[in-house]
């Protein structure tokens, strides 16, 4: 099964998390961005952190290029069963202008330094408790050598 057609099989965690393709699999990220501060949130919001009670939020696509901020590395199960060790942080977007938290994933934890380059994927949460679930992560922008 192709890696599209697998993800629009899957339950998504939220249902408001993800901008969705023709065939149904996620493509990108959803979040809210104010009209009238121009701040971008994910996940979804229903106020603007700097506007409310006022501000008007409209769906965004948020970009699929980031750069890690700050991470950690766990080193005991999730309560979904991940399995140690994993890593997750802080990810600015800067084409949004945001930073969002998110699973880290696709290298060894402790090569999500701040200032590492990562993109979104999609893709079923790989916890025990998560099967058939639809999810997202970052990875290495780039292929991870030997110098990383
Ligand atoms: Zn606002």
């Amino acid at each position: 099964m192709r890696a599209a057609a697998l993800a629009a099989a899957l339950r998504p965690l939220r249902d408001d998390l993800f901008v969705l393709g023709a065939d149904g699999a996620p493509v990108a990220l959803r979040g809210t961005r104010c009209t009238d501060c121009g701040r971008v949130a994910f996940p979804a919001r229903a106020l603007c952190s700097h506007c409310a009670p006022n501000g008007h939020l409209v769906p965004h696509r948020l970009s699929a290029h980031g750069v890690v901020h700050a991470s950690t590395v766990a080193r005991v199960p999730s309560a979904m069963g991940h399995a140690p060790p994993y890593a997750y942080g802080y990810v600015d977007l800067p084409d949004d202008a945001t930073r969002i938290f998110a699973p880290l994933s696709g290298a060894e934890a402790t090569w999500f330094q701040p200032g590492a380059r990562v993109r979104v994927v999609f893709g079923e949460i790989p916890a025990a408790a998560m099967r058939g679930v639809l999810g997202y992560w970052f990875v290495p922008d780039a292929p991870v050598t030997a110098d990383d």
